[in-house]
């Protein structure tokens, strides 16, 4: 059972976190070449670990950039299935340095939490993986399951080479399903089952009129003034309902069902005007706040600008107007479709007297979402539910990963996203830290998880 594990990962706990310790002390800063010493130092030290884990194969593939780690453990039987592990090593730069409280790379413990730039993103989620595993070993002489390790050194930096190298090397990293580490819980020893995520595309309008900025008095009423006619296209595109009014936008999308109507209302909501100074929520008729960031598409207008901005007036008609757009999507959209949609819709609705752009985003991201019911992922709640001793909340996230949608494109398997960081590590931010409990209740989820799902 899984009583050794556990008790190996106490009796163990204060060699684990030194070793965890080692590993943080690397400045591993993926963006910086200064660094590219320490990015190698933190993938060796990775490749070590995990051969003296046990893994059958372990070894660092060569990228245009920083180096991923491969590792490869086959023994669980024909009878367990794969899992494909993905983290990353690599860390976000320590700027502004002078906000930390102690130094980002010499980890320190203060109140329960455990301080150091890559704590909670992603070494120390990481770590517990592999501690994991060591515990295994150590006791049982096995894995519950095989496993595929990818830890890649580009997270940080927008993963570069990732999707090429899971793509050409599809057979490798071939799995049954992936499990990531690089996500958090909605509140501290709340365990979270993050269970779909948003997709994203954008354009940006830009209105020209005369080549000149003009005097209003001399031509205001014989030419059309650009920043009218932008403004005429924004508001044709969302109505005061938050209905995104562009043709077609919705085709495809998912009706919200009742059952996961009732695991959004479960989820602790944040209190908006709070937390963000806004007098009111405003969501799309028919939907709350919730469900409308969770599970909605969203559009917004992210900036406007054109015409005089300074002091006093200045009574002209502007040559040009801009404005920068992006969506969030969801499940059965296609980002490519939406960009058509809405480059469509603008030009629709462009008034005469003016020349109007549309220029497509080029970062663009479909919608992921595993259903919350999947085997895969009722166990991982069991999982959670017993090591934290609380019921599991269900979320869907507004933002995106790209590796889940590339790994959903390559592989199309399940992905479960085992999250266990808390909205106070201050990830990307000076003083990151993670609470040492989350480390030994994750660890505990972690032996229940693979112990869980170790028959296909
Ligand atoms: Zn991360």
């Amino acid at each position: 059972m899984s009583e050794q594990v556990l008790s190996y990962l106490t009796e163990n706990r204060e060699q684990l976190l030194k070793k965890l310790n080692d590993f943080l002390s690397i400045p591993s800063v993926s963006t910086d070449s200064v660094h590219k010493k320490d990015i190698n130092e933190a993938a060796g030290f990775l490749e070590t670990y995990l051969t003296e884990i046990g893994f059958d194969q372990v070894e660092q593939q060569e990228t245009a950039g920083h180096p991923l780690i491969y590792a490869e453990y086959n023994q669980a039987g024909l009878d367990a299935p794969t899992v494909l592990f993905y983290g990353h090593y690599d860390v976000q730069p320590v700027d502004p340095i002078e906000l930390w409280d102690s130094d980002p790379f010499k980890p320190e413990v203060r109140d329960g939490r455990l301080y150091a730039r890559g704590s909670s993103d992603d070494k120390g989620q990481v770590f517990m993986h592999l501690a994991v595993f060591e515990a295994f070993m150590k006791t049982e002489g096995k894995l519950p399951i095989n496993v595929k390790v990818c830890i890649e050194g580009e997270e940080e930096i927008g993963s570069e080479n990732l999707y090429e190298v899971l793509h050409d090397k599809k057979e490798l990293f071939a799995a049954d399903f992936a499990v990531i580490s690089d996500s958090g819980m909605v509140a501290k020893n709340q365990p979270t089952i993050l269970y779909g995520l948003k997709g994203f595309t954008g354009i940006e309008i830009t209105v020209t009129g005369p080549d000149h900025d003009l005097h209003s008095g001399m031509y205001g009423g014989a030419i059309r003034n650009p920043i009218m006619a932008l403004t005429h296209i924004l508001t044709s595109m969302k109505n005061e309902e938050e209905v995104i009014t562009i043709d077609g936008f919705y085709d495809g999308v998912e009706p919200l069902l009742d059952e996961e109507r009732e695991l959004i209302a479960n989820v602790q909501g944040e209190d908006y005007p709070a937390s963000t100074g806004a007098p009111e929520t405003a969501s799309e008729k028919g939907y709350t706040a919730k469900e409308h960031t969770m599970a909605r598409p969203t559009f917004e207008i992210n900036g406007v600008y054109g015409g005089y901005q300074g002091e006093g007036t200045k009574t002209i008609i502007p040559s040009s107007a801009t404005a920068k757009i992006t969506c969030r999507l969801v499940p059965g959209q296609d980002p490519e479709k939406i960009q058509t949609l809405l480059e469509k819709h603008v030009y629709k609705h462009a008034p005469t007297g003016v020349t109007v752009e549309v220029e497509k985003e080029k970062l663009s991201a479909k919608a992921y979402k595993v259903e919350p019911n999947h085997p895969l992922i009722e166990k991982a709640a069991e999982s959670y539910t017993k090591a934290f001793g609380k019921e599991t909340v269900y979320v869907r996230m507004g933002g995106s990963i790209p590796v889940v949608e590339w790994i959903e494109a390559i592989y199309n398997i399940p992905i479960v996203l085992l999250g266990f960081g808390t909205p106070d590590d201050r990830l990307h931010s000076p003083n990151e830290s993670f609470p040492l409990d989350s480390f030994d209740k994750g660890m505990e989820t972690l032996v229940y998880y693979w112990k869980s799902v170790n028959q296909k």
